[in-house]
């Protein structure tokens, strides 16, 4: 019997995650990373076999170098692979309203995606690259698109809108998106099995924390409200991104301090968070290194994502009603047992009791609840988002 591989492909706007992915048992055949796009030092690492490799790819090279390089140096080298892909699957930031789940791509389609470009700026215009190259790399395989934002579309217009002139929601589609979608999906679901209750009678608060965060409640199988916005600036504290700001700030900045109105953005997106809190890395490990020696910044860093995160899930109580369990995933979530520890013992309201032993065995893709028995329940459960993409590339193609 052959296999049902699916090619997933993740463009950003300077590189490209790719894996093969056995779509029945999530299995990872190959898993690489393309970088530098655009740079005289692009380049392209990947790992099959349980070997890794890395190789130089052309000066400058982009998109449809990367993707060509994946197929006829990776993908056709190893005896048999092609002929088991059923599908290239696409993971797209943002689907907008129209998309509200994973779908074949056709001419419709890719102009859908085209459309929601303004909305993601740097995202949408890479998977459409990454789409052409891949149709034209695989002319007769079926291609599909899983978008980030699909899973929030349940939420209510309560949590999706934003208190301004609806006029801007209904003429300029300015309104709340949320991301990380297909992650809070995977977890939310994983998370049912854990607690054994059916997912559409479980609910959740899920927190995925990598160099992004967002974090969701999910009430019966659905996203009811997440913390990305329009865009993914909004809400938690990230590795760079600033997450929930006075708006009147970029007034301010740029009104009376001589800034200009993309220095201000690129301030938010590139050097805020635990970088611009810290002064010293928007990567935790490090953050927290300095944090154990009493630097300063640190402190605060970890403090205010702390204190932001905990603030979240407390909120979260409102429309959920009851929560089953808080999830942690994502680089953050599924390693840091010292900010799972600190977060949750800030939760003293909702009597959270962490297992020391068990939070410190749930890092290294290692899934498992971490709180005492008689405590209400958080886990860690390790995302698996390439997953979902190759399982909704199976499905719409086997229908
Ligand atoms: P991305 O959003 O880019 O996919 P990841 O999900 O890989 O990011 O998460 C990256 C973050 O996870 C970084 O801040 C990194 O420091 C953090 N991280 C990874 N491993 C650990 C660890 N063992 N302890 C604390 N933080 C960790």
């Amino acid at each position: 019997m052959s296999n049902k591989l699916v090619l997933v492909l993740n463009c950003g706007s300077s590189s490209l995650k790719f894996a093969v992915i056995n779509a029945t048992d999530g299995n990872e055949i190959i898993s690489g990373l393309a970088e530098c796009f655009n740079l005289p030092d692009a380049r392209i690492k990947w790992k099959f076999d349980g070997k890794k490799e890395s190789t130089n790819l052309p000066e400058n090279s982009a998109h449809s170098a990367a993707i060509s390089f994946i197929v006829e140096d990776i993908i056709k080298k190893i005896d048999g692979l092609e002929a088991q892909f059923i599908a290239v699957g696409h993971r797209v930031v943002h689907g907008g309203e129209k998309f509200t789940k994973s779908v074949i791509i056709d001419k419709d389609v890719l102009e859908g995606i085209e459309a929601c470009a303004s909305l993601a700026p740097l995202h949408n215009p890479a998977a459409i690259m990454g789409i052409k190259a891949a149709q034209a790399a695989f002319p007769s395989l079926p291609q599909t698109a899983v978008f980030d934002t699909a899973f929030h579309q349940t939420m209510p217009a309560k949590a999706f809108m934003y208190a301004i002139p609806t006029n801007l929601y209904k003429e300029k589609a300015v309104r709340r998106y949320g991301m990380h979608g297909t992650s809070h999906l995977y977890v939310s679901r994983e998370a049912a099995k854990v607690l054994n209750q059916p997912i559409n009678e479980t609910n959740v608060i899920t927190a995925h924390l990598g160099n992004g965060g967002s974090i969701t409640a999910v009430k019966n199988g659905e996203s009811i409200d997440t913390s990305m916005g329009l865009t993914p600036l909004e809400g938690l504290v990230m590795g760079t991104r600033c997450g929930d700001l006075d708006p009147s700030i970029i007034e301010h900045l740029v009104s009376r301090e001589g800034y200009t109105l993309s220095g201000v953005m690129d301030m938010l997106q590139k050097q805020s968070g635990l970088l611009g809190l810290s002064g010293i890395s928007s990567d935790l490990r490090e953050v927290i290194g300095n944090y154990e020696k009493g630097h300063e910044g640190a402190i605060l860093a970890v403090d205010v994502f702390c204190y932001r995160l905990a603030k979240y899930i407390a909120a979260y109580s409102v429309p959920l009603g009851r929560i089953d369990a808080i999830v942690f995933t994502g680089g953050i979530g599924e390693n840091s047992a010292f900010i799972r520890e600190k977060v949750l013992s800030s939760l003293t309201i909702f009597g959270y009791k962490v297992d020391a032993d068990k939070n410190q065995v749930a890092t290294l893709g290692e899934s498992g609840i971490i709180t005492e028995e008689n405590s209400p329940i958080a886990m860690v459960i390790a995302t698996n988002e390439e997953w979902v993409i190759a399982q909704d590339s199976a499905e719409l193609v086997s229908a």
